[in-house]
């Protein structure tokens, strides 16, 4: 990721702060900042392992409240899981959407400008006024499918 996005993305994070009196600190800035370096599908003990390799003093609290704040401001983007959320950054990306692992967790980015399609289609039909979509696709990634084939892993 570019570095003037990055900066782009403190600034709104900055404004949504001001908009809201919510005093700028610099333990919210450390933890926005692990999480746009990071780019991926994080969980909130995800980030906050990142976090404290520099910020020890942040606690869990802490991060789970910056990223609602972060998901607020239109830079995070929420996936509910089973069991788990993941957060991801939002600002300026893409649509996409989601293979997941029920094994490993491993998060596989997809964007189909047929399904994208169709089911503009489909709605058109019924008369449905799309707001937004997310397809998350449960299964099990290639390297474990390959790892339950194996004998020795069946029981
Ligand atoms: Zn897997
Ligand atoms: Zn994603």
């Amino acid at each position: 990721m570019k570095n003037s996005v990055r900066r782009e993305e403190k600034d709104v994070f900055d404004a949504y702060l001001a908009k809201n009196h919510l005093k700028r600190s610099d333990q919210r800035e450390a933890i926005l900042d692990t999480f746009l370096r990071s780019d991926r599908h994080l969980s909130v003990d995800d980030l906050l392992q990142l976090v404290q390799r520099r910020r020890p003093d942040i606690g869990r609290t802490t991060i789970y409240r910056t990223l609602k704040l972060l998901q607020a401001a239109g830079l995070a983007q929420e996936l509910a899981l089973d069991g788990e959320s993941r957060f991801e950054r939002d600002y300026k990306r893409e649509h996409h959407d989601h293979f997941i692992c029920k094994s490993c967790g491993a998060i596989f980015e997809f964007t189909s400008p047929e399904i994208e399609r169709l089911q503009d289609e489909i709605a058109a039909d019924i008369g449905f006024a799309i707001e937004g979509h997310r397809h998350q696709i449960y299964g099990f990634c290639r390297s474990c499918t390959a790892r339950s084939s194996r004998p020795e892993a069946r029981r």
